[in-house]
């Protein structure tokens, strides 16, 4: 349905792609991960002729839209495009918004482009929105009636431009589903996003882009749990985890807290999960607290999907031990029932770091 040839893109001297080559067929959901500033939007402006590519070639159907003689608009309207930021007209209503491409560029009359509109409306959970203006609404039906004015144009492939990223986690949710039911449907769609949730349940195919080129691609499964290159491995590995550099004993522990809570929000763990992850980090940073006057210490918090586990690592400075060796601590730390919770714990000295790797139940 779409092939993508050799695409280049230059803003002045900047490289922004390559040498991207993709396929996709009809029916397909794929899904672009990869860290910002790598050319993920500026691929789809140019997928969607919004930007024009400086080199390379794109078929749509076999045919060649970057060919003069190529009828644009009418190309355009086979693909649309859903933002980050909604872009919906302010000054007109849900319905308005639905219905003034399809009368203008399409060519249907107002009462057919109203009816189909309160079909899509229906479809995306807003029919009792249509008179309301985008102000009335919060993110997550704004966005949602930004997907539904893409539909009223009856694409054949939609881009998403990592649709719910302006979004309350609250509302994150609302967007997903729609699109989820999109797919169920068969809309081909490629989508740019860091939920990688969704990304892995709903994809055929993930592509890794890195610096202008695609740098890995596969399925889910291969992407997310076995990727095959060092770059995507470390992005993959980055985004299931945060990481606290702590060098003083006067640490801000309320910051700390409410990153660890979006963190686990962002990885939808259990309500108890969060409570003993956030007792555990209060606990165990007591214990670390006198070490901090004179090293300094380093927390990274990752969640493994496929173990459905949760490990939290320390790594301190100084001489080789193991800070939370139970025989050296205190009668008061040693009985504290923060042990309980734990699934295992490992001392191991590397690279002249006492490192300490704990795995929750
Ligand atoms: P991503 O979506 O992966 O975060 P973008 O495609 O938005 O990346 O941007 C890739 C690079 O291109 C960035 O360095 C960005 O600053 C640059 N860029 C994007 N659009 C323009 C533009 N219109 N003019 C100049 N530079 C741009
Ligand atoms: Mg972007």
């Amino acid at each position: 349905m779409i092939k993508v040839e050799h695409l280049s893109k230059k803003f002045g001297n900047l490289v922004v792609l390559e040498d991207v080559n993709i396929e996709i067929r009809e029916g397909e959901v794929i899904s672009i991960i990869g860290p910002s500033g790598t050319g993920k939007s500026t691929l789809l402006r140019c997928i969607n002729l919004l930007e024009r590519p400086s080199g390379g070639s794109i078929f749509i159907d076999g045919v060649d839209i970057l060919d003069s003689k190529t009828d644009v608009p009418k190309i355009r309207q086979k693909m649309n495009m859903v933002f980050q930021s909604f872009n919906l007209f302010a000054h007109l209503s849900v319905m308005d918004n639905l219905t003034i491409a399809p009368v203008k560029l399409l060519g249907k009359s107002k009462k057919e482009a109203e009816e189909s509109a309160m079909k899509i409306l229906t479809l995306v959970g807003l029919a009792d929105k249509a008179c309301n203006f985008p102000d009335e609404l919060s993110g997550g039906q704004k966005q949602r009636v930004a997907i539904a004015r893409c539909l009223a144009m009856e694409p054949e492939i939609i881009l998403f431009d990592e649709p719910t990223s302006s979004l309350d986690p609250t509302m994150v949710s609302e967007v997903l589903s729609v699109i989820r039911r999109l797919a169920k449907d068969g809309m081909t769609m490629v989508i740019v996003t860091h939920e990688m949730d969704f990304a892995r349940d709903l994809s055929n195919r993930v592509l890794y882009m890195d610096e202008g080129v695609i740098y890995e691609e596969g399925t889910a499964a291969q992407i997310f749990d076995n990727p095959l290159k060092e770059k995507t491995r470390a992005f993959i590995n980055r985004i299931r985890s945060i990481n606290y550099h702590i060098n003083s004993p006067r640490y801000d522990p309320h910051t700390m807290s409410a990153e660890i809570e979006a963190f686990c929000e962002k990885q939808i763990l259990p309500l108890k999960t969060r409570q003993n992850l956030l007792f555990i980090v209060e606990e165990i940073l007591r214990i670390y607290i006198p070490h901090l006057y004179t090293t300094s210490l380093e927390m990274t918090l990752a969640y493994s999907e496929k173990k459905q586990s949760v490990e939290l690592v320390f790594e301190s400075g100084g001489e080789a031990m193991n800070p939370l060796d139970k025989n050296l601590l205190p009668d008061e730390s040693a009985e504290s029932p923060v042990w309980s919770m734990m699934q295992s714990i490992d001392y191991q000295r590397v690279n002249d770091k006492n490192r300490v790797t704990l795995i929750l139940h």
